[in-house]
């Protein structure tokens, strides 16, 4: 259920509606927009139905939330979420590039790869520590040693980090060295995982599963909100399909549709999305076409000597003239790249 709010509202009158909501053991979820502020009321959807809340003291109007996420709803929050992190904003005017190798290949590699990023303009570093591998026979990441390179490729270069966090256990340690937790695709329907990142106070980036449903994908970041970390960015990254020409089929389409039912940024992966380095910039020009706030790519000085997904991970040059056409993009949509 959706409390409006009138816009004169005030504070007393809100904590007296949030006092209501819990005494009826309810959650309320308050959300201060720019014109309005809202209460989105979950529970028990009888009990919050048989309650006269339009006669309380503020309230303008209350209506049924008709998708089955809530608060992950543009419905509940008309006004698009910005999350910030070190000074970048994600979800804003500008149009955020996240780049770094697949994996953390050792303490000095990583220090040189974040380098890297930087002079290339992007905002924000990624590589993971822990890798979800399909053979257990291949290389797994460096794991906490791998963090640590991290925090200290973080301090060198002064570029917020991003990597995934794979085991539920594991969030407090990541989220001690790094600014942005990811969880991937295959660890999209890892409700436990979802609602560990949950309680934290940190950024998630959140991969989509490679055979989820929209439906599904923003169910999985309901699960986040729902435990109170709001701070969730959706990650478009390539879906199964019978194609087999790329490694998965580019969901640029997707783009629009969670930007219309959502309130949350949009980042999306056009590296494992499409799998071969020759077609990466070309998928990241569609998503951030499509309207994405953002792209992830995987980035290496020596793609060839990569630990993992050499193959689809492009090198500095490619990196720099992806960036500066993408900024040509930004511009024709009114938006930017600075
Ligand atoms: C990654 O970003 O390194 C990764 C493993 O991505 P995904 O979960 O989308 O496969
Ligand atoms: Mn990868």
């Amino acid at each position: 259920m959706l409390i409006v709010l009138k816009p004169n509202v005030s504070q007393e009158e809100i904590d007296h509606i949030v006092d209501k909501i819990r005494s009826l053991s309810l959650e309320p979820h308050v959300s201060t927009g720019v014109q309005r502020t809202i209460i989105t009321v979950i529970g028990d959807e009888d009990v919050i139905r048989e309650q006269p809340l339009e006669a309380l003291a503020g309230v303008e109007s209350v209506k049924s939330i008709l998708k089955p996420f809530k608060l992950v709803s543009s419905e509940t929050q008309p006004d698009r979420s910005i999350i910030r992190v070190n000074g970048v904003e994600i979800g804003g005017k500008n149009i955020v590039i996240v780049a770094g190798p697949c994996s953390v290949e050792g303490e000095r590699e990583v220090i040189e790869h974040a380098q890297m990023v930087r002079e290339s303009g992007a905002h924000i570093f990624r590589a993971g520590a822990f890798k979800p591998r399909t053979s257990p026979y291949s290389f797994q990441g460096f794991g906490v040693q791998g963090l640590k390179f991290l925090a200290k490729a973080k301090a060198e270069t002064g570029l917020p980090v991003v990597t995934e966090v794979m085991d539920p256990r594991d969030v407090g340690v990541v989220a001690e060295h790094v600014d942005i937790l990811q969880i991937g695709t295959r660890n999209m329907q890892n409700f436990n995982l979802l609602k560990e990142v949950g309680k934290i106070d940190k950024p998630v980036l959140l991969k989509r599963g490679m055979s989820a449903t929209v439906n599904e994908f923003l169910m999985s970041a309901e699960y986040i909100l729902s435990k109170g970390n709001r701070k969730v960015v959706l990650c478009p990254r390539g879906i199964r399909t019978f194609e087999d020409i790329t490694r998965n089929t580019l969901d640029a389409g997707v783009v629009p549709v969670i930007k219309a039912l959502s309130h949350l940024p949009v980042l999306c992966d056009p590296s494992h999305a499409m799998g071969l380095k020759d077609y990466v910039p070309a998928a990241a020009y569609a998503f951030v076409a499509a309207g994405a706030d953002g792209v992830m790519v995987e980035a290496h000085p020596r793609p060839e000597d990569a630990h993992s997904d050499g193959q689809q991970t492009i090198d500095g040059p490619t990196l720099i003239a992806m960036i500066d056409r993408i900024r040509k993009i930004a511009r024709a949509l009114d938006r930017d790249l600075r």
